[in-house]
């Protein structure tokens, strides 16, 4: 049974660092925001975190041989149907309260159990990570019979993911065609509410989820590393954790199939916390998120100002 860390949380929370540093343990790999691999990778061949096309990374050609004899044995249409069909937000009340999920669910998660099974196998890896981010995909997967799943629940200020929400950025595996999405901050703000709101559910039904505030994870990541590593049944050793050092972490190469451009940073990251949000996030506009975002902020521990808690 493949042990399966997921990462999840509203996009622009820090999951693609989060996802970076654990790829660097020894026994874990990092495979990217699977839930792209169908359209992304299969059908448009774009880039792995190594650089190749997607058929040309011999990790991932031995990853689809294992999983689905061959990549071209996968039906992408198929994929999309299922994932139409179970895998979005308004269908999470019925995914966390059903007695028995309909067949197409499991049908949809087999597609990902069968995935992180070959990966596990290929990489000789105890523990994958996928950082598809998504809480309908985490409520899926819950109904996977053969996943021992863990789930880090990442969250970052929401007023800081609004602000990133607003900025420009372009997707480097379409060499420069295409941007990342952008929204607003009311929607942004919604949509921080709804799924971090996700993810306290499934807790509720049993999964195991370990929270973690990417501020946190920024200001001490050794600590934070060790007790995702405890979470994810990781055995660590002080020595596990030399690629960090002092407001740094020397990166490897990894084989990320899909996300956030930094999935392709080899070398020495910095590790600070951008607070920009801070000083560049309209004071409207920080308001509203504050207001919207309120009482769960609140929860997770993060000062409001006066005008924003009422
Ligand atoms: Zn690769």
């Amino acid at each position: 049974m493949a042990r399966v860390v997921f990462l999840g949380g509203l996009g622009r929370s820090g999951t693609t660092l989060v996802e970076r540093l654990l790829g660097q343990l020894p026994g874990v790999c990092a495979l990217g925001e699977v839930v792209h691999l169908w359209q992304r990778d299969i059908r448009d061949d774009e880039r792995c975190g190594c650089g190749a096309r997607f058929s040309g990374c011999a990790f991932w050609r031995r990853v689809g041989e294992r999983a689905f004899g061959g990549w071209n044995h996968v039906d992408v249409d198929r994929v999309h149907a299922l994932r139409d069909a179970v895998e979005r937000t308004r269908h999470i009340p019925r995914l966390a309260t059903a007695a028995e999920a309909p067949p197409e669910v499991h049908e949809y998660a087999d597609f990902y159990a069968r995935v992180y099974a070959a990966a596990a196998e290929v990489s000789g890896a105890e523990v994958v990570v996928d950082s598809s981010k998504h809480s309908a995909l985490a409520h899926v997967l819950r109904w996977a019979g053969d996943i021992d799943l863990r789930v880090v629940h990442v969250v970052r200020d929401a007023r800081g993911v609004a602000y990133s929400w607003t900025k420009r950025v372009s997707r480097p595996e379409t060499d420069g065609a295409e941007e990342m999405t952008r929204y607003s901050p009311g929607r942004s703000a919604m949509l921080w509410n709804a799924h971090n709101a996700a993810f306290g559910l499934l807790a509720k039904r049993g999964v195991a989820v370990h929270r973690l505030r990417y501020e946190e994870f920024l200001a001490h990541p050794r600590s934070e590393l060790l007790k995702i590593g405890d979470f994810a049944g990781l055995r660590l050793r002080p020595g596990d954790l030399a690629f960090l050092g002092n407001g740094y972490a020397d990166l490897g190469v990894g084989h990320s199939a899909a996300g956030n451009p930094m999935r392709f940073t080899v070398g020495r990251l910095e590790l600070r916390r951008d607070d920009a949000w801070v000083s560049s996030l309209p004071a409207k506009q920080r308001r509203l998120v504050g207001a919207v975002c309120a009482p769960m902020l609140r929860a997770y521990g993060y000062p409001l100002l006066k005008e924003e808690s009422r």
